[in-house]
């Protein structure tokens, strides 16, 4: 990769599989979740989530190119830590645990959507700066849900709201 054009594609291929890997990865975590406010708050990011793959197709066809992904490895490496965590967690340490992986999967996308709309922006791609900004602005408020959740009640023992 030698021009930013390039590296702001690829970019955008390593999201569009992420977005793919995490719309898979929510529902284990919706089913793990014992807390019913955990429960509520991956459900309503897969429901986001889809959004911004639709999101995604539209800046991939914005700049004239076909949606396609790329193999993201960090976040397959989040994902397996997250599994690795349902599998060997329980209680209010499993929901602190899932929380906590919630939030790092939304760090990473934070980092990558927030370069990635600066170079649209480089580039002159503006509707794809404007679709990745929204997008950028989702994964934030969704951190700032779980910083709330985690502070508020999932990190204090015995607080666990009571799952369906
Ligand atoms: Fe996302
Ligand atoms: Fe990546
Ligand atoms: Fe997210």
């Amino acid at each position: 990769m030698k021009t930013l054009a390039e590296i702001f594609e690829h970019t955008l291929e390593d999201m569009y599989y992420a977005e793919n890997a995490i719309s898979k990865a929510l529902p284990k975590v919706a089913k793990a979740a014992t807390d019913a406010k955990l429960q509520k708050a991956a459900e309503d990011h897969l429901t986001e989530t889809k959004d911004q793959i639709r999101k995604l197709e539209l800046v991939f066809k914005s700049i004239g190119k076909k949606a396609s992904g790329e193999k993201c490895d960090a976040i397959e490496g989040l994902i397996k830590e997250t599994d690795g965590l349902i599998e060997e967690t329980s209680g209010t340490a499993l929901n602190a645990g899932l929380l906590a992986a919630c939030q790092a999967v939304e760090h990473y996308e934070i980092s990558r959507y927030g370069s990635l709309r600066e170079w649209a922006k480089d580039l002159g791609h503006k509707d794809a700066h404007k679709l990745l900004s929204e997008i950028l602005d989702q994964e934030k408020a969704t951190n700032n849900k779980l910083t709330n959740l985690a502070v508020m009640s999932i990190n204090k023992p015995g607080s666990t709201a009571k799952a369906a």
